[in-house]
């Protein structure tokens, strides 16, 4: 059941939202060669309690054969795309890694990730975070009381593919509010028209796997972590947003705290 939020319910989740991305934002001058992932996941995980926030992920069960998920942050390291546990790894000159944020506050949850090249990277590692960005802005920009869900689907598909990018099938964006991951599921391919109508009120994230080479994944043994099957990068950018009367509203707002970051730098 797709559930349409009230007024009230969307501004608990705006403070959510408000939490997470704040939280990444704040992560980014820790996020430099040298420095452990479970260090990352220290500083968003007492951040966010000293705000009055839970992190989301932790304990989190995806399925009984599967241990609970341990961190606060999620981390996605170059040939990773999501849910890698932040233990002792050091991050190194070179690398990009994805930071996902999820924090419950006041009964809402927020989600968001966002990946960090770390020193300098390499042309083709910059050129994939920054169409993978465009690929989160565009299927954004199709979000809307008039259009589907194969709309954003398309426009995503459509962008990565034409640099030679594949995108990831298995894992999808999805429907958040008292829980973290509700109906419905949002895939990042798609044909114009088709699919599900948005509706206003909706609550969701859009959030594109971008692979530098083919669409294919695998998990590790540790039951989390998905990596490309051809070991090649991949990059993740995300965000939770609820569809308005006229388009939608994006409620983890990292890239208006970013450019006022760099207006201050
Ligand atoms: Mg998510």
């Amino acid at each position: 059941m797709v559930v349409l939020r009230s007024k009230n319910e969307i501004e608990g989740m705006r403070r959510a939202g408000d939490l997470v991305a704040r939280a990444l934002v704040l992560l980014g001058p820790h996020v430099r060669a040298g420095v452990r992932l479970s260090e990352l996941d220290r500083i968003v995980e007492e951040f966010i309690r000293s705000e009055g926030g839970e992190p989301t992920y932790k304990g989190y069960r995806s399925s009984y054969t599967v241990p609970a998920f341990p961190g606060t942050i999620c981390t996605a390291v170059n040939e990773e795309v999501v849910h890698g546990i932040p233990g002792p790894r050091r991050l190194r000159d070179g690398d990009i890694v994805g930071i996902d944020v999820g924090a419950t506050l006041g009964g809402w949850v927020g989600d968001t990730c966002y990946t960090y090249p770390v020193g300098e990277v390499s042309p083709q590692a910059s050129k994939l975070l920054e169409v993978t960005r465009e690929c989160l802005e565009a299927g954004i920009a199709e979000i809307g009381p008039e259009k589907r869900f194969g709309d954003v689907g398309a426009a995503i598909q459509e962008l990565a593919e034409y640099h030679g990018y594949g995108v990831v099938r298995e894992l999808g964006g999805h429907g958040l509010g008292h829980e973290l991951h509700e109906e419905p599921h949002m895939n990042h391919i798609g044909r114009r028209g088709r699919g599900m109508r948005f509706r206003e009120g909706m609550t969701l994230t859009i959030e594109p796997m971008i692979n530098e080479g083919t669409p294919e994944i695998r998990i590790l043994e540790d039951g989390w972590t998905v990596v490309t099957a051809d070991k090649k990068l991949s990059a993740h950018y995300e965000h939770s947003l609820t569809v308005t009367s006229s388009g939608c509203e994006i409620l983890t707002p990292w890239h208006l705290l970013l450019r006022k970051t760099a207006e201050l730098a």
